[in-house]
């Protein structure tokens, strides 16, 4: 049963109108009242600026039903590297913190979202994963983040008109989104509801370790793009490099992949964490393109980040455009990530609080 009004569905609002005043007009009721919370994709407002044709006794229901409080926002911090992305960092309601990255890049507006508050998965090469999992975020905590983050941009840019909205999500944030996946699912359908916040399945990705059989529910019940971590080709290295390797296996994880190739009808991106010395060799980069084959795949180069006390070193410039023209050679389309924000810490691997990790 929810609790606060963002986790709330647009189905479970016509079902709480259709139980207190009877079915007749339940779903209008509902899409109103829904469009008002939301402001039907137009731009954020908090708390709801209702149509005028709302239903009273329903909005009085909900009012009293549900909690609309926010995460607040208790700092942020711009990238001086001049690339325009914004952390921002937000306190829950039980005091506990986690971020959020707006990217600007090539005409859209990327916001980075976190599932989890720290992580279970303890990735060797990232800080969040040292954390350890501390909780979940509850679908309203997700859905939060995007409506703060559009109130951010409105306070930034100024009226209406100049405002540009977040187009893109991206959950690659704080936290392995597959082990949060109910509040996962809750949320990304009110994300993508076509009275509410209207994004398309297509603008959202989920990225995933390769959880099992998370994944395959993710597959077979959401619309929304996935991005795998590979971080190696090689089964018993990736198990050095990524422990949930050990439970499950990376020939697993690729049956997945295949088993829903068709389905999918779009290529998977595969994320790959360029580690030096350690997975950027030739050899690797033969492996994975020989791993990938047959499936499509775009291909997503991440130069590690490095950052404090990092186990791990980037490698060079030449050695990741070697790596990446493997790939390209054997068919496969490559990109290769420029960390925008890496001088705040807020690119992927590198959302920590302190303050949260000190409890570890
Ligand atoms: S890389 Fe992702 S899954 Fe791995 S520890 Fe970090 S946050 Fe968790």
């Amino acid at each position: 049963m929810p609790n606060h009004v963002l986790e709330v569905t647009r189905k479970h609002l016509e079902s709480l109108i259709s139980q207190n005043f009877g079915s007749k007009s339940a779903a209008q009721r509902a899409n109103r009242l829904f469009e008002g919370i939301y402001a039907r994709g137009k731009g954020a407002t908090w708390p709801p600026i209702y149509p005028e044709e709302v239903h009273l006794a329903s909005r009085d229901l909900i009012e009293n039903a549900f909690d609309f409080d926010l995460p607040m926002t208790v700092s942020h911090s711009e990238s001086s590297s001049m690339d325009g992305s914004s952390k921002l960092v937000m306190r829950l309601q039980d005091g506990r913190e986690i971020e959020t990255v707006l990217i600007p890049e090539r005409g859209r507006l990327t916001q980075c979202l976190s599932t989890q508050v720290g992580c279970a998965q303890g990735c060797r090469f990232c800080q969040t994963g040292r954390m350890g999992l501390l909780r979940n975020l509850t679908a309203a905590e997700i859905v939060g983040q995007v409506i703060v983050g559009e109130l951010w941009r409105r306070q930034q840019q100024g009226t209406i008109a100049e405002y540009e909205r977040i187009n893109n999500l991206v959950f690659m944030g704080m936290g392995e989104p597959l082990d949060n996946l109910e509040e996962l699912l809750v949320a990304v359908n009110i994300l993508t509801d076509t009275q509410g916040l209207q994004f398309s399945h297509n603008k959202i990705t989920v990225s995933s370790v390769g959880l099992l059989p998370q994944l395959e529910r993710l597959l077979t019940e959401s619309k929304t793009c996935l991005a795998l971590s590979l971080h190696s080709p090689f089964d018993a290295e990736r198990s050095k490099v990524m422990p949930v390797n050990e439970r499950h296996p990376l020939p697993e994880v690729i049956s997945v992949l295949k088993k829903h190739a068709d389905s999918y009808g779009r290529p998977f991106m595969i994320q790959y964490t360029l580690l030096k010395n350690v997975n950027d060799s030739s050899a690797h980069a033969e492996a994975l393109a020989e791993l990938l084959s047959g499936i499509r795949v775009k291909v997503n180069l991440i130069p590690l980040n490095e950052h404090e006390g990092a186990a791990f070193r980037r490698p060079e410039l030449a050695k990741i455009c070697q790596f990446r023209d493997v790939l390209k050679a054997a068919g496969h389309v490559v990109t290769v990530r420029l960390s925008k924000g890496r001088d705040i810490a807020a690119a992927c691997g590198q959302l920590i609080k302190k303050t949260e990790r000190t409890q570890h």
